[in-house]
């Protein structure tokens, strides 16, 4: 299903998978991350990063008609994306073959935009490439809800993921942070300390009329 007719990035412009999903919750808290290279932790991503540890920390189990794989590493040359997923699940098909499915586990409950999708389908996206299968579909698992999402990977999810990437590739290259939004996700954004929102947006717009005269 792999069609090799369109240019590839070079392994030193890969960006991580996990940019797509600080870029969907909020562009400015991308490039904190991934341009600024400023990084805190607090009770959120505390929490998020032992669920990550625990998910890592186991290496393969095997079923009958199931396989799973732990903490395996990902790449994708035509969108760009390198990382890991935390758990991939292998389901025997009928005819034998088996099917990945890609399981990412996530702090706290589903959200209100795509984010957490949008980074499970460019895993998924990964694996396509690196194992020539077609993925149709994966699963969040969300610690506070202790449930299991199933996420399809239909036309409209795999158009965002690819647009998402070539944004993100476009907003580390131009190297320029956004000015800060105010919204809802703040209170819950892990950066709220250094961005400092309400004050960035202040100032801005102070700026903005000093210009103006
Ligand atoms: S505090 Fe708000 S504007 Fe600032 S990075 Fe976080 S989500 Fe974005």
């Amino acid at each position: 299903m792999t069609d090799n007719s369109y240019k590839t990035y070079r392994e030193e412009d890969l960006i991580p998978l996990s940019a797509l999903q600080h870029f969907v919750y909020c562009r400015r808290q991308c490039a904190l991350i991934h341009i600024e290279q400023v990084w805190t932790e607090n009770l959120f991503t505390a929490e998020g990063r032992i669920m990550h540890e625990k998910a890592d920390s186991n290496k393969s189990e095997s079923r009958r008609d199931i396989r799973i794989e732990y903490s395996v590493p990902l790449r994708s040359l035509r969108f760009g994306l390198i990382g890991k997923a935390d758990v991939v699940e292998f389901h025997r098909q009928p005819d034998g073959s088996w099917l990945p499915f890609p399981v990412e586990y996530k702090r706290g409950k589903p959200k209100m935009d795509d984010c957490d999708k949008v980074q499970l389908c460019a895993q998924a996206i990964c694996l396509e490439e690196m194992l020539n299968v077609e993925i149709p579909r994966g699963a969040l698992f969300y610690g506070k809800t202790r449930r299991r999402e199933d996420v399809v990977f239909d036309k409209r999810l795999r158009i965002q993921t690819q647009e998402t990437a070539r944004k993100v590739h476009e907003l580390i290259e131009s190297g320029m942070t956004p000015r800060a939004e105010f919204s809802r996700k703040c209170k819950q954004c892990s950066l709220y300390d250094l961005c400092m929102p309400r004050v960035s947006k202040k100032v801005s717009n102070y700026l903005l009329k000093a210009v103006e005269g």
